[in-house]
């Protein structure tokens, strides 16, 4: 038995391993991943560009699982066929889900109009290929969650996630009627965090998601590190915490509803 064998599985549900800080390290980081239990990555495309990296770089190591979408912060500039270009690669077998798409109106440099519109996209791509949508949510609740509704009341259910959920009980209510599964990051591990970590206590335990968000959030015991894979162990354990049981059925829980909405 090797050393691996005694470690809960784990799921990585959302990381950017193409991201500049992660350059020359990737092999690296997805040993330590393997080594600290880890048996899948979702990695996260941002524009048409780093989506076809993802897709590239799951060919050749299986650990990882690919999401091909446009960041809504990252839609200024982008040739007009990009988004032609993500509904092509979402057709490879090897992608799992399309995005990350959504809202922000925190930086507020890409139109919220234009960021609806792509959303709109993703959302017909994530029905149209079967795939679950990866949803970014920042200071935009109100007009993500009227998207979403609107889409639900048209088409049904809504397969995916809002990852790295920083929101409030009103809409993680709503998000799970519409179907959508939670994830948390590392923000759930912070101190002044107790009212998420209170939030996630009440979630049900058939959607819930780990991530890391890398190389953004790292989780408490790495705060103010570049966030990697490996270290979403500390989000798994404050969650099982959470939901008073062990941090084996936490990791066993999360990385079942994992297979289950990407199909891994
Ligand atoms: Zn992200």
């Amino acid at each position: 038995m090797s050393s691996t064998d005694e470690l809960p599985p784990l799921v990585d549900t959302h990381a950017h391993l193409e991201d500049e800080r992660f350059r020359g390290e990737v092999s690296a980081v997805v040993e330590r991943a393997r080594a600290a239990g880890l048996v899948r990555v979702v990695v996260v495309g941002t524009g048409p560009e780093d989506s076809l990296a993802c897709l590239q770089r799951a060919r050749s190591e299986p650990l990882l699982a690919p999401a091909v979408g446009l960041h809504p912060t990252h839609l200024n500039g982008l040739p007009p066929e990009a988004f032609d270009r993500i509904a092509e690669l979402a057709q490879d077998p090897l992608v799992v889900a399309i995005g990350e798409t959504g809202l922000d109106d925190y930086w507020k440099e890409v139109p919220l109009e234009v960021q609806i519109q792509s959303l709109r996209r993703h959302l017909a791509l994530s029905r149209q290929t079967g795939k679950a949508i990866i949803l970014h949510c920042r200071d935009a609740a109100t007009p993500l969650m009227a998207e979403l509704r609107a889409d639900f009341q048209a088409n049904g259910p809504l397969r995916g996630v809002l990852h790295s959920f920083c929101g409030d009980a009103a809409q993680a209510e709503d998000a799970l009627a519409m179907g959508l599964h939670l994830s948390f990051s590392g923000m759930i591990t912070q101190k002044g965090n107790q009212p998420l970590r209170d939030l996630a206590a009440g979630i049900p335990r058939d959607r819930l998601l780990v991530e890391t968000d890398s190389p953004y959030l790292a989780p408490r015991p790495h705060r103010g590190q570049r966030n990697e894979p490996a270290f979403v162990v500390h989000t798994c354990q404050t969650l099982a915490e959470c939901h008073g049981i062990t941090l084996a059925d936490m990791a066993r829980v999360t990385t079942e509803n994992a297979r289950r909405l990407f199909g891994l």
